[in-house]
């Protein structure tokens, strides 16, 4: 049975009802029949039946034993730094998501766990750092902005050897294109909010697990930290997760057709997209994926901050806004949005330059994409005309006033 007809035979039909749809169990709590005595739910912090069902939903998708939700991406990356105690080691993949970077620094830092950032493209990088405090491995791939894959075989087999847990956020991939626990990788996190929910209208996370023990700690965090997820919230996470599969494979056909309409474009410098055979990991991309997923970056010959706000700024199907994995398109400027806090040198040095720009591609036809950007360079070579003719305009001034 392929891969999303399994999906939509795994999520149940309501035995009470007949429902073909998941029940929404809007409930804090549940009668018992005699304290303690009941049907398996006590407390909603606890357990829901609307949460139990994506939970196993998400262990199905992504070949693991324990799913937990949480009340959003960075909810469920918290819950997996609890495994962790003072004194224990990170190495993390130095290109991270942002608010992972602030939750290890800002946070776990004054807890006493140290944190190691490392280029994780080549694990030989990862090799070299670990050390005998390393409890755990935290790898994106691909990465945020610059798109980077990393070898997760090669990474599960240092961490194994090493006696660490390797933990992999898929939210970029997602499981349609990338099983990491299949791959050796322990432990699975994602923010459901991108693709998995895949409708901008929900905040979300989910941790999934290949061991049963570790799956009952995260689920022991789960209940006391309590960022869980909410009985609708899990339902529309349900509800997207059913055409997974299809927005995938569409996302996949745009983003291939953008990136290369991108990488013949004069104005053009860099295009970031493992689908291309010039991006330097494609082979580990082509190995380990099923596809090279929807989200696509490039920079400009012209690598200037103001042009770049401009060509965000233009764009009309793409609309301008801070994350990814919806329906619909969306474009961002890094260095002023998802990346502004981190200092110019430092962003820089990580390949976010100044005129880089992000794409998620969304599930519109590849040619209306196409056209748009295509409008929006048109505008923006106008824009290079009028400020060159307006330099020359000055310097011929100033020949005058000199002369
Ligand atoms: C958005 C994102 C997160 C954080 O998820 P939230 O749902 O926003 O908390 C974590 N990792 C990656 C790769 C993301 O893109």
């Amino acid at each position: 049975m392929s891969n999303a007809t399994q999906l939509l035979q795994n999520i149940p039909i309501d035995p009470l009802t007949g429902a073909l749809t998941v029940p929404i169990y809007q409930t804090s709590t549940y009668v018992q029949h005699a304290p303690g005595i009941n049907k398996g739910y006590d407390y909603s912090r606890t357990n829901n039946p609307t949460r139990e069902t994506l939970e196993k939903i998400a262990a199905q998708l992504e070949n693991g034993k324990i799913g937990a939700a949480f009340a959003s991406g960075l909810a469920a990356i918290d819950a997996v730094v609890k495994l962790l105690k003072s004194g224990d080691e990170i190495i993390a993949v130095d290109d991270i998501y942002g608010g992972a970077y602030r939750l290890f620094t800002q946070v776990y830092e004054q807890y006493g766990i140290a944190i190691k950032f490392v280029d994780a493209s080549e694990p030989e990088n990862i090799f070299n750092a670990v050390s005998e405090k390393t409890k755990l491995i935290w790898i994106e791939t691909p990465t945020n902005p610059t798109l980077k894959i990393a070898d997760i075989a090669a990474i599960a087999k240092i961490a194994k050897a090493n006696g660490c847990l390797l933990c992999v956020d898929n939210t970029f991939a997602s499981p349609a294109l990338q099983q990491p626990l299949t791959m050796g990788a322990d432990i699975v996190v994602h923010s459901a909010t991108k693709y998995l929910g895949g409708h901008s209208d929900v905040i979300a996370g989910l941790v999934i697990t290949k061991e049963e023990n570790i799956g009952a700690r995260i689920k022991f965090f789960q209940n006391a930290c309590g960022a869980v997820l909410a009985p609708l919230d899990s339902w529309l996470i349900i509800r997207g997760i059913e055409t997974l599969y299809l927005r995938i494979k569409q996302h996949c056909i745009n983003a291939q057709a953008v990136a290369e309409y991108l990488e013949n474009h004069p104005l053009v410098d860099k295009v970031f997209y493992p689908g291309l055979k010039s991006h330097p990991n494609h082979a580990i991309a082509k190995k380990q994926q099923k596809g090279f997923g929807g989200i696509v970056s490039f920079s400009l010959k012209q690598d200037e901050l103001q042009l770049a706000e401009q060509f965000v700024s233009n764009t009309t199907i793409f609309k301008l806004a801070e994350s990814l994995g919806g329906v619909k398109s969306l474009i961002s400027h890094p260095a002023n949005m998802t990346h502004k806090t981190i200092p110019a040198e430092k962003r820089k040095a990580a390949g976010v330059s100044d005129s880089l720009i992000r794409l998620s591609v969304g599930i519109e036809e590849a040619e209306d994409l196409i056209l748009d950007l295509e409008k929006t360079f048109v505008q923006l070579e106008l824009l290079i005309k009028e400020v060159k003719a307006k330099v020359s305009d000055t310097t011929k001034a100033e020949e005058r006033i000199y002369c």
